[in-house]
């Protein structure tokens, strides 16, 4: 087995439970370890840190257990029993939240450092389980990962999905498909029920696993102040904030999105929900770019807005732009809302945290000259934990603004 041995004084994160090593935090490397290999790393002093996944990069190491309970195998990854144990308690997290219930059978199993599994999602959505792979480790341990999670899940999960080709690092040398891991569903598509709100998903097709499960609770809020409003619905997706709020009553909903393929299931998704392809007039789906939509809005058009852009920041390197874009986005949208209008307002970048999302709306705000007050601050729902330990994973923040 690979040992790295940290520079002194490096390990303080570690002791603290932070699951990330850094290259620079690195002395040495015992052999030459292959990517995504798991490796033992220990202090200056030689004493046992914590075993992870080795890569090249600047997160050298994706830490998965601070103890010597489990050890990896003679092949450089980690047992079957290991996943089983992590998926396990995955698992019995999410039964304590009620996932899967009677509204809702499509939920996050296992959210990447959240339940210690840095560089790892599954979603499920209804009887298939869709897994992402972030790194080089997760990536060549898929046949374990998907072993552990059809022993652990029972009847509950028929099939697993390998969606990782856009997500596992390209430079790794690994061949990256997706497919299935297990015999295949007979389709890559269901209709889930989230909070009896009804959606098409299809991993093979659609972005990420194929939805965002992280907007549950913040569309469930959407819908809650919906009923009699004109809503615009920007970075749509498939429609996930414009079916509730048409199945909560808005009087009209106007959804875009760039992507045609997403625009395709938002039609779909609104056909499931209200029987008619446009909800009976109240519906209008656009594919076109966002900010380009939102420049030709006459003022007050709209009294409610969601603006869901995705990470515009995918890197700290591209922190300005990112920024900028987050400025002119929302300068634009609460120049363009009603009077008394309410603005739902997000950033899913892990690189941009929620003071500096915060005080970007806000200058984006005072730059319109408009009178706004903060309802409420928005956040991820309980099956996309936050480790205490690793602070960036709280990575979906939002506000809910008054615009008078
Ligand atoms: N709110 C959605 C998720 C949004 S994800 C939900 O609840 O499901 C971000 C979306 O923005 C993606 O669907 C992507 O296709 C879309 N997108 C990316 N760039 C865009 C642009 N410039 N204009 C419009 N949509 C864009």
């Amino acid at each position: 087995m690979t040992t790295i041995v940290l520079k002194k004084g490096r390990e303080e994160s570690l002791l603290r439970f932070h699951p990330w090593i850094f290259s620079g935090a690195v002395a040495s490397v015992s052999g030459t370890p292959y990517e995504g290999e798991v490796v033992e790393v220990v202090s200056s002093e030689h004493k046992f840190l914590a075993y992870g996944h080795y890569q090249k990069g600047s997160i050298a190491v994706r830490v998965l257990t601070f103890s010597q309970d489990y050890h990896p195998s003679t092949d450089g990854r980690m047992p079957l029993e290991f996943w089983e144990d992590r998926i396990s308690r995955a698992l019995a997290l999410r039964r304590v939240l009620e996932f899967p219930s009677h509204g809702t059978d499509c939920f996050r199993l296992v959210h990447g450092e959240g339940d210690s599994l840095p560089g790892l999602v599954v979603d499920i959505y209804k009887d298939v389980a869709v897994l992402q792979a972030h790194s080089a480790g997760m990536y060549i341990s898929v046949d374990l990962i998907a072993e552990a999670i059809m022993r652990c899940c029972g009847d509950m999960v028929k099939a697993v999905y390998n969606k990782s080709a856009a997500t596992a690092p390209h430079k790794a040398g690994l061949d990256l498909v997706d497919g299935y891991v297990t015999t295949p569903s007979e389709s890559d598509e269901r209709a889930v029920s989230e909070n009896g709100n009804l959606f098409y998903v299809n991993w093979a097709s659609g972005q990420k696993t194929g939805f965002f499960l992280d907007q549950r609770d913040n569309r469930e809020l959407v819908g809650e102040y919906s009923k009699g409003r004109k809503v615009l619905n920007l970075f749509c997706y498939t429609g996930g904030f414009s079916v509730y709020a048409l199945n909560c009553g808005a009087s009209s909903v106007v959804s875009v999105d760039s992507s045609a393929v997403a625009v395709e299931m938002l039609r779909r998704n609104v056909m499931l929900n209200t029987g008619s392809e446009d909800a009976a007039g109240r519906h209008t789906a656009v594919c076109a770019d966002a900010l380009d939509y939102l420049r030709d809005v006459s003022d007050g058009r709209f009294d409610l807005m969601v603006v869901d852009p995705p990470a515009f920041a995918k890197h700290r390197d591209a922190l300005d732009n990112a920024l900028r874009a987050y400025r002119r986005l929302n300068a634009s949208a609460i120049g363009k809302i009603a009077s008394g209008g309410l603005l739902f307002t997000y950033s899913c970048s892990q690189a941009v945290d929620r003071r500096t999302f915060e005080l970007t709306v806000f200058s984006a705000a005072a730059q319109t000259g408009r009178r706004v007050r903060i309802l409420r601050r928005l956040t991820q729902p309980a099956d996309h934990p936050v480790s205490i330990y690793h602070p960036e994973g709280d990575y979906l923040k939002g506000l809910l603004l008054y615009v008078e």
